[in-house]
């Protein structure tokens, strides 16, 4: 399995055709930016694919959000383009265990002048959002949160942010289709890949059948699973 290609499409011509007709004309510089400095990153592989962030900023100006959530920020790429997308006095919390990572992209983030909009969370995400949880303003508030962090732990994550996004509220999760691993047998995955391949299996049949949500799996980079709250 190639961890490089993170796209699912069978074609790499045709992935290629879509990042260059559709998806590298009309990123923003900034993005492009912080994408490049993340491709000398050893971990680079784990920033949000292009495409798939093409569509979170048609989500998130569609909606309109302004109060925002991002549990999993690494260097930036997926938070910038929050920062970017949302109003001017928009707001995103965003957690992550590692400062350092974020670090790497804030240089980008203040130049693109957005830093204002952005409260980083250093922490665990499970402690950061029972705490968010412990303030009554937050309940039921945020419009759009992104989950892109430890995939053993998107159930429990599932539980905490169905409480904080507000009804009609949009909440995606990321890599629900683990590298495509989720169609393939346990013996056949890289080891690396087996812990996740379970999580993502059992998160996306819980999800299926949450009738506190709508979704729509978006096969968008490593599979982008759209929720809506709807009660
Ligand atoms: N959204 C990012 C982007 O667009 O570049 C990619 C996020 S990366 C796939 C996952 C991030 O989750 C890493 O930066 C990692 O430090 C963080 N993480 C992993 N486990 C975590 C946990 N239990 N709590 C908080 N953050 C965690
Ligand atoms: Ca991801």
């Amino acid at each position: 399995m190639d961890l490089e290609h993170r796209g699912l499409l069978q074609s790499d011509e045709l992935y290629k055709y879509i990042l260059e007709t559709n998806v590298y004309p009309r990123e923003p510089e900034p993005l492009k930016e912080i994408r490049a400095l993340t491709g000398s990153h050893q971990l680079f592989f784990m920033g949000t694919s292009p495409d798939a962030g093409q569509m979170i900023e048609m989500l998130l100006k569609l909606t309109g959000a302004k109060k925002t959530l991002e549990i999993g920020v690494y260097t930036g790429y997926s938070l910038l383009l929050t920062a970017l997308a949302i109003p001017e006095d928009g707001k995103i919390v965003a957690i992550d265990v590692n400062r350092e990572f974020y670090e790497i992209g804030k240089p980008v983030i203040r130049k693109a002048q957005v830093e204002h909009k952005i409260d980083f969370i250093e922490s665990e995400a499970i402690p950061a959002l029972d705490k968010l949880l412990e303030d009554p303003n937050n309940e039921g508030s945020f419009d759009y949160v992104f989950v892109d962090a430890d995939k053993i732990n998107y159930l429990n994550y599932h539980e905490k942010v169905m409480k904080l996004v507000k009804v009609n509220g949009i909440i995606v999760y990321d890599n629900t289709l683990w590298y495509g691993s989720v169609v393939k047998s346990d013996d056949s995955v890289p080891e690396t890949l087996k812990e996740g391949r379970i999580s993502v299996l059992k998160f996306n049949k819980s999800l299926a059948s949450d009738s506190r949500v709508k979704i729509s799996m978006a096969p968008l980079g490593d599979g982008l699973t759209i929720c809506m709250r709807v009660c």
